[in-house]
């Protein structure tokens, strides 16, 4: 899938899922993360903290923590403080759902320091919302009032509407929460101001669960009235608002909220002396939905019926029924404990492979460190070997080629110009009475001589030429290709050169001179003989009076 199909697929989920219809988009956004490409990370998390978002709406409380979880990780890997805080506040949701206060408290906060982070008004909104769920959960509604009314504030300044709705619509339950404390504490005061705000906060999620397209809203709100006005004694009030929302949730599948309508249009008939009436609703109910119930409902349905039967004086079956109520909340806490431990262990399974493949990562860039190192070292060495190659091959003194080179490319030259028919020429040559003058200017001058001579001579000789320093203050030059006359005339041209320079420049009274020995015509079997030739010849050009070429 490229990057627009896959944009296009997220788009149409999120529109899924704002309408409620949160199967569809589950189905459509797993389908995206399968061919989300892998470039795409941030496409990726995004998706799962959706998923993370809806799963819980389905009731798979356990695939919301994983997508959770792989998104918090992805998320702060990418450094995507947004995608966090969405994550977060789902995860803080599921764990409220689980009973998992303070992990849903701890994730809560932390979703709220990202949204915070990335200033980020909404989200911080929805993460408080979250955190006053934790404190719903850890049964602390007047701290969790406190916290949504931040989140309302917020989402009325912001003017979104979902978010107010479900700030509102969160407030109004734990107000009834706190009515029902009220009640059982038996505090007039708090039991009033508890019936007053739990019906004001009903009404106005109420309204704006209307103002919305969501008949899921709708519903829920207007069981959360019914359940107000029914604390507040206002059966009549109550009763065209109950019809409402038990339609809606018949047409709509909404079984928790049609297990409450039955329950409330009991209470009702109770209310209203009808006894039996409401007895008979109720065990109607339980029989014919005690297999499908969630044991949450369940456990409701039987408590209801538990006091019904209390108000009938019926203790043997109200008895029973509460026994029945205790064993199944203890159930229910044994479940909740297993749930609990498979979610922890989710979470724990996501967050080590994450850190498993963080370490890998790791390794992987240390590995690349090391082979880099590796290669800048073999170019360093190379590059050392180069310059010892170099050095080996080099005089120092005068930066010509040394004896060592010469024996090595002379063989080669003659080799060379045997194969293409041609000539070689081997001139040696030798300073005349070099000796004297290191005696008489000292070895200093004497070094500058062999330097600048080096100089002159580099001058006259072609670069594909040889030239070499092969002793103290001998030279060789191999000229290849060159015709035997030829090479003589540029000997001779090179004595002359020497003998020209204005040597007394370097130091007054300085004459230098040398004599060179020329071995030129086809080239022999083995350089040794070449070499022999111009040993001969200089040694006569030194004999015949030197400041000569001699050749043989
Ligand atoms: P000839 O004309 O017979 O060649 O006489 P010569 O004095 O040049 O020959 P000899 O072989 O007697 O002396 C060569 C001198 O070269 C001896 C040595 O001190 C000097 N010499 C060799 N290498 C160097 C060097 O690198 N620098 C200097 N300054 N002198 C060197
Ligand atoms: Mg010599
Ligand atoms: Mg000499």
């Amino acid at each position: 899938m490229g990057l627009k199909p896959f944009e296009e697929s997220v788009a149409a989920a999120l529109a899924e899922s704002a309408r409620g219809d949160y199967q569809a988009a589950t189905e459509r956004l797993s389908i995206a993360l399968l061919q989300c490409p892998a470039s795409h990370q941030r496409g990726r998390a995004r998706v799962l903290a959706q998923l993370a978002h809806d799963y819980p709406r389905l009731g798979n409380l356990q695939a919301s923590v994983r997508c959770a979880s792989e998104a918090v990780a992805l998320a702060e890997h990418l450094g995507d403080t947004a995608v966090q805080a969405d994550a977060l506040t789902s995860l803080s949701f599921v764990y409220a759902q689980l009973l998992m206060g303070r992990d849903a408290l701890e994730c809560g906060l932390r979703a709220l320091a990202c949204a915070r982070s990335s200033a980020d008004s909404v989200r911080e909104a929805w993460a408080l919302n979250r955190i006053g769920v934790a404190y719903s959960s850890l049964d602390n509604p007047a701290q969790a009032c406190d916290t949504t009314a931040q989140a309302l504030e917020i989402a009325l300044t912001q003017g979104n509407s979902e978010l107010s709705f479900s700030c509102l619509n969160n407030l109004a339950y734990f107000w009834l929460s706190r009515r029902t404390e009220a009640h059982r504490r038996q505090d007039a005061e708090a039991l009033a101001l508890a019936r007053t705000q739990a019906r004001k906060l009903s009404e106005q999620a109420t309204a704006q669960a209307r103002a919305s397209d969501s008949h899921f809203q709708v519903a829920v709100a207007v069981s959360n009235l019914v359940e107000a006005l029914l604390g507040c004694e206002e059966y009549s009030a109550a009763r065209p608002l109950l019809d409402e929302f038990e339609a809606l949730a018949r047409q709509h599948g909404y079984l928790a909220l049609k297990l409450q309508a039955t329950v409330q249009r009991a209470l009702i008939l109770k209310a209203n002396g009808q006894i039996d009436a409401a007895l008979r609703q109720l065990q109607t109910l339980m029989d014919s939905q005690r297999d499908r119930l969630p044991p949450k409902l369940l456990r409701g349905l039987i408590y209801s019926l538990y006091e019904t039967h209390k108000a009938c004086g019926d203790y043997r079956a109200a008895l029973d029924h509460l026994e029945r109520h205790t064993e199944l909340e203890r159930q229910t806490a044994r479940d909740t404990m297993a749930l609990q431990t498979e979610v922890m262990l989710i979470r724990q399974e996501v967050e080590q492979a994450h850190a498993r493949a963080e370490h890998a990562m790791q390794d992987v860039q240390r590995e690349r460190k090391r082979a880099r190192e590796l290669e800048r070292d073999q170019l360093r060495l190379r590059d050392q070997a180069a310059a010892l190659d170099r050095a080996a091959h080099e005089d120092v003194l005068t930066g010509l080629h040394n004896r060592r080179h010469a024996e090595f490319a002379l063989p080669l030259l003659i080799e060379g110009a045997r194969q293409a028919g041609k000539p070689i020429s081997l001139a040696m040559l030798d300073v005349d009475h070099f000796k004297q003058v290191n005696d008489d200017f000292g070895h200093g001058v004497g070094d500058r001589v062999l330097q600048q001579l080096a100089q002159l001579l580099r001058q006259k000789v072609r670069s594909a030429d040889l030239l070499a320093r092969v002793g103290g203050e001998e030279f060789v030059i191999a000229l290849v290709g060159t015709q035997p006359d030829r090479a003589l005339e540029i000997c001779e041209r090179l004595r002359q050169a020497v003998a020209d320079y204005p040597w007394g420049q370097v130091v007054p009274g300085l004459r230098v001179r040398v004599s060179i020995g020329l071995a030129a015509g086809e080239p022999p079997a083995e350089a040794r003989l070449l070499q022999e030739r111009s040993d001969r010849a200089l040694y006569a050009a030194k004999r015949g009076g030197r400041d000569r070429v001699c050749s043989g």
